[in-house]
C-alpha cells in the first residue's frame, strides 16, 4: 500500500513538473494539433443532434441529452453530474401530420408547436377560417362565436416566399421596392387590426380556444426559403401547428376565394406532469487555486422545431471539445476548469441564473467565463462587458492565440455589460467577469435561429474547430495567469437611444417551476 502511494505521488509530481516545464508556445501548439488532428466534433454533433434530437426543457430528450453529456465526460476521465435546479412541465412531442383533405388532398409541411396539447387519437379535422378585418374589440367579441368548430389561421399571409436577398439579385429595382412597400403596408394593417381585436399575437390563441376553436394554424416565416420559427403553443386544450409559408399561403387564398378548405391535424404529443430540470456541470479540479474558476459556458437546451444544431449544439460541442483537449494536454490546471451546460436558457437564462444564485462561492472565485451561443461561425467579436481592466487580461490571453484563430476578432473595451441574450449575462449581472465569444452569422437569424431548419447540415465544422481551439487556449491562459482578474466596473456612458445614463444589470432569479400554470 505504502509503495503504491509513493508511486502515485511520484507520478503526480512528475506530471506537474512536465506540465510546468511546457512553455506557452508548446502548449498552444499541442492544443492546435489535438484540436485539428483528433477532432471529435463530428461525432459529438451526430450524437447530440441526429441521435438524441432536440432538447426542449421538460422533455425526456432533454434528460437523455444531459445523461449523454455526463457519460461522455466520464469516458474522457472528467467528473460530471446533472444538478437539478427546478422543475418544468413534462411533455413529449409525438408524430405531427397535417393534410388538406378538402377540396383536394395535399400533405403539408407543418409541425406541432412546443408544449402544444395533443390532437387526440383521431386527430382534428375541420374547416379553416381567417381573422376578419375588425373595427374594435366589441366587434371582435361579437365575431368570436364564428370560430366554434373551426381551425383558425392567426398569421398574416406573406406576399412572397422569396427572401429579400433573392429579390435583390433578380428583381428590377422598381419591383423590389414595390414589393417591400406593399409588404410593409400589409404588416402595418395586420398589426393595427390585431390591436383592434383587443388581443396580441401572444394572447389571441387563448381567446380563440375559449370561444370554441378546435385548433390553431400559424405560419411564422423567418424570411428565408423554407424557414419558420417554431416556438410554444400558448393554449391549454387545443393543438397549435405551424404550417410552412407555402402551404399556409395556399390555404389562406383558398379561404379568401370561398373554397372552404378543410385540414386534418394529427399531433400525438404526451403530457408528462411536473419533471425535474437540470444543468450538466463537469469539473477538472485546479491544483494550485482550486477555489478559482475558469468556466466554459453554453446553454444545452433548444427549441424543438429542428435539432438545435446552431442554437446551441455548436456552442455545446465547442465547450465539450475544448474540455476534452484540455483534460488530455493540461490535466492538472492551476485553477479549476468548470464546464456549464445550462438548461432552459431559451425561457429566460433559467439554468445559469439558478447556478449563479446557488453557487455564490464559485461566482466569487470566477477568473473568467467564456460563453458561445450565436451560431456555427468563427468567433469575430469579444466585448469587455464593461469591466474596466478586461483589456489587460483578455488582451494578454489573446496574445497567446495564433493569428489564424484571432485575425478576424474585433474587441471592444471596456464595452457595455450584456443585460441578456445568453448565459454569460447571468454572471455579468452578479459582477463576475463573463464574456461572450460572438460568432460570424452564417445567416443565423433568418435560417437557423429557433427555426425548423436548425439541423446538423448547417454546422460549419471548420469554424467550430477554430472556436474549440480558441476556447481551449483562452482557458489555458486564464487558468495559468499569475493574477486574479479585476472586476472593477467602468462608468457606463449615455445610452444614445434613451439619452439616459446606462445602468449595470442586476442579478435576477430564475423561473424554478416552469410551464405549470
Ligand atoms: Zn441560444
Amino acid at each position: 500500500m505504502k509503495k503504491q502511494l509513493l508511486f502515485t505521488i511520484i507520478f503526480v509530481l512528475g506530471l506537474l513538473l512536465t506540465t510546468k516545464a511546457q512553455t506557452t508556445e508548446e502548449m498552444v501548439a499541442a492544443i492546435e494539433k489535438e484540436g485539428t488532428e483528433n477532432s471529435q466534433l463530428e461525432e459529438l454533433a451526430y450524437q447530440l443532434m441526429d441521435f438524441n434530437g432536440p432538447r426542449l426543457v421538460g422533455t425526456p430528450e432533454m434528460k437523455s441529452a444531459h445523461d449523454w453529456a455526463v457519460n461522455t465526460y466520464k469516458s474522457w476521465g472528467i467528473d460530471a453530474e446533472n444538478q437539478q435546479w427546478g422543475t418544468w412541465k413534462g411533455w413529449q412531442r409525438g408524430i405531427t401530420h397535417v393534410d388538406m383533405v378538402h377540396p383536394r388532398v395535399a400533405s403539408l409541411h407543418a409541425t406541432q408547436l412546443a408544449w402544444s396539447p395533443s390532437a387526440g387519437k383521431k386527430g382534428v379535422t375541420a374547416e379553416l377560417i381567417t381573422l376578419p378585418t375588425i373595427q374594435d374589440s366589441l366587434a371582435f367579441a361579437q365575431w368570436l362565436p364564428n370560430v366554434k368548430g373551426k381551425i383558425v389561421m392567426v398569421s398574416m399571409m406573406q406576399p412572397t416566399g422569396r427572401p429579400d436577398d433573392n429579390w435583390e439579385e433578380f428583381a428590377t429595382e422598381a419591383s423590389f421596392k414595390k414589393m417591400k412597400e406593399e409588404r410593409e403596408a400589409m404588416e402595418k394593417a395586420w398589426d393595427e387590426n390585431m390591436k383592434n381585436t383587443g388581443y396580441s399575437s401572444r394572447t389571441i390563441n387563448k381567446a380563440l380556444e375559449a370561444a370554441g376553436a378546435v385548433a390553431i394554424a400559424q405560419s411564422r416565416w423567418s424570411r428565408g426559403f423554407g424557414a419558420n420559427k417554431i416556438f410554444s403553443a400558448g393554449t391549454d386544450k387545443i393543438p397549435v401547428v405551424d404550417i410552412s409559408l407555402e402551404g399556409y399561403g395556399m390555404l389562406y387564398r383558398m379561404v379568401e376565394h370561398g373554397a372552404k378548405p378543410h385540414i386534418k391535424i394529427m399531433a400525438e404529443s404526451k403530457e408528462l406532469g411536473e419533471v425535474p430540470t437540470f444543468n450538466t456541470i463537469a469539473t477538472i479540479p485546479g491544483t494550485e487555486l482550486p477555489d478559482e474558476y475558469v468556466i466554459l459556458s453554453a446553454h444545452f437546451d433548444s427549441w424543438d422545431g429542428a435539432t438545435g444544431a446552431t442554437d446551441n449544439g455548436t456552442g455545446t460541442i465547442t465547450m465539450m471539445e475544448a474540455a476534452r483537449i484540455l483534460k488530455k494536454l493540461y490535466p492538472n490546471p492551476k485553477r479549476t476548469i468548470l464546464i456549464g451546460h445550462w438548461g432552459s436558457e431559451e425561457q429566460g437564462l433559467n439554468g445559469s441564473r439558478a447556478f449563479v444564485e446557488d453557487n455564490p462561492k464559485i461566482v466569487e472565485g470566477l477568473q473568467a467565463l467564456f460563453n458561445q451561443d450565436n451560431g456555427t461561425g468563427r468567433v469575430v467579436r469579444i466585448s469587455g462587458q464593461g469591466f474596466l481592466h478586461a483589456y489587460d487580461y483578455l488582451g494578454r490571453w489573446l496574445e497567446a492565440v495564433p493569428d489564424a484563430y484571432k485575425n478576424e476578432i474585433e474587441t471592444t473595451f471596456p464595452g457595455t455589460p450584456g443585460g441578456g441574450g445568453s448565459d454569460y449575462a447571468s454572471f455579468v449581472a452578479a459582477g463576475a467577469p463573463a464574456f461572450s465569444l460572438s460568432s460570424l452569422s452564417w445567416a443565423y437569424w433568418n435560417y437557423t435561429w429557433h427555426t425548423n431548419l436548425d439541423t446538423y447540415d448547417k454546422i460549419v465544422f471548420d469554424d467550430v474547430r477554430n472556436n474549440a481551439i480558441l476556447t481551449a487556449i483562452l482557458t489555458y491562459m486564464a487558468c495559468e495567469d499569475p493574477v486574479k482578474t479585476s472586476r472593477e466596473k467602468a462608468v457606463l456612458g449615455i445610452d444614445p437611444r434613451t439619452g439616459e445614463q446606462r445602468e449595470w444589470p442586476s442579478q435576477r432569479s430564475p423561473t424554478r417551476k416552469g410551464g405549470m400554470d
